[in-house]
């Protein structure tokens, strides 16, 4: 069955829509009037996690980024080249799966969803600007066309999205949903582990405050996409079949292969106290969360368990209750637009 993209206006079709896909939608935004009762608690989250790079003082990660080894200084760049690529294009995925869903609110999700992904990517571009050369950040930008392993990847991620752009059916867009969780809820977090390693040694420590920034953001956002792959399911029951569940484990399979591979290349054993072993875990317990939110088997035996409890002290940081960035670093790395550090230099 073909999704159908939502009318602009419709004044015969009710405010709170009939159907997340092709139902009938007014188009009108009333957050006291939505399909779905956890599009508003949503909304005030995501609002309520509004950040800007501007706030973030770099002088001690400026400092600190030549005194890392080569192979931390080469992982570091390679991730956020890795990350800069993955923002960009799910800023327009954002807004090429909003147009079908024929429900105001969840547009309305969406659109906050990309302008998160578009700080993101200002994030990267202020870090590289911070502590390398303008060739180095070009460079850096470019990783995704020049790294054999990235370019796999971003490959296998990129599919998923452009079946359903090329031809947007319910199956598709539910298959390019199962990419966007793994570009959302996967294919960041070895990247994630390596920059929280880095601050729990207390290195680049501003540069892993933005990270955790951006974590918690795509954490909304995976969640956001969840909901909305169980709600197509709910709507469509003939899709929730035992064969699309035993795709989507074939799918999570790969990423996680793929996942693997490249935090071989960047992390490996060059990594001083970052075990790789325990990274590989970690992509495997992260597979087996994903497939799980989204209803189906682990693909994994095993792996029920954060291989890396230190870890959850960083991802776990709500900035609202505490915590360990606030107590640490944040008292000096969160400053106004006008003293950002810079003058230090
Ligand atoms: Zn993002
Ligand atoms: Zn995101």
């Amino acid at each position: 069955m073909q999704v159908h993209e939502r009318n602009i206006m419709d004044k015969t079709a009710p405010n709170a829509s009939t159907g997340i896909i092709n139902g009938r939608s007014s188009n009108i935004l009333n957050w006291d009037d939505v399909r779905f009762s956890w599009a508003y608690p949503k909304y005030k989250k995501m609002l309520g996690n509004f950040w800007t790079p501007f706030e973030i003082n770099m002088s001690n990660d400026v400092k600190q980024f030549p005194e890392l080894t080569k192979d931390e200084q080469n992982a570091f760049l390679k991730i956020i080249g890795l990350l800069a690529l993955l923002d960009s294009i799910q800023t327009d995925y954002a807004g090429r799966v909003a147009d079908y869903l024929t429900d105001s609110s969840l547009n309305a999700l969406m659109i906050i969803l990309a302008q998160q992904e578009v700080v993101h990517n200002h994030s990267y571009s202020y870090v590289l600007s911070s502590i390398t050369t303008k060739d180095v950040q070009d460079a850096t930008f470019d990783f995704w066309r020049t790294e054999p392993t990235l370019e796999k990847r971003n490959d296998f991620v990129i599919k998923g999205y452009r079946d359903f752009i090329e031809n947007p059916t319910v199956d598709h867009l539910l298959t390019s949903i199962v990419h966007d969780i793994i570009l959302e809820g996967l294919f960041f977090y070895s990247g994630f582990a390596f920059f929280y390693h880095l601050a729990r040694n207390q290195k680049m420590v501003a540069s892993s405050t933005m990270i955790n920034y951006i974590n918690r953001d795509e954490q909304l956002h995976v969640d956001l996409f969840i909901k909305i792959y169980k709600e197509i399911l709910n709507e469509f029951p003939e899709y929730d079949t035992k064969e699309r569940e035993a795709q989507v484990i074939e799918i999570f399979k790969e990423a996680a292969a793929l996942e693997v591979e490249w935090a071989r290349e960047v992390i490996g054993d060059k990594i001083d106290g970052l075990d790789y072993e325990d990274v590989e875990d970690y992509v495997y317990f992260y597979t087996n969360v994903r497939c799980n939110q989204l209803g189906y088997e682990r693909p994994f035996e095993g792996y029920r368990k954060n291989p890396m409890k230190w870890i959850k002290a960083y991802e776990d940081v709500d900035m609202g209750k505490t915590d360990f960035f606030e107590q640490k670093s944040r008292q000096y790395v969160k400053v106004n637009v006008e003293d950002n550090g810079f003058d230090e230099l």
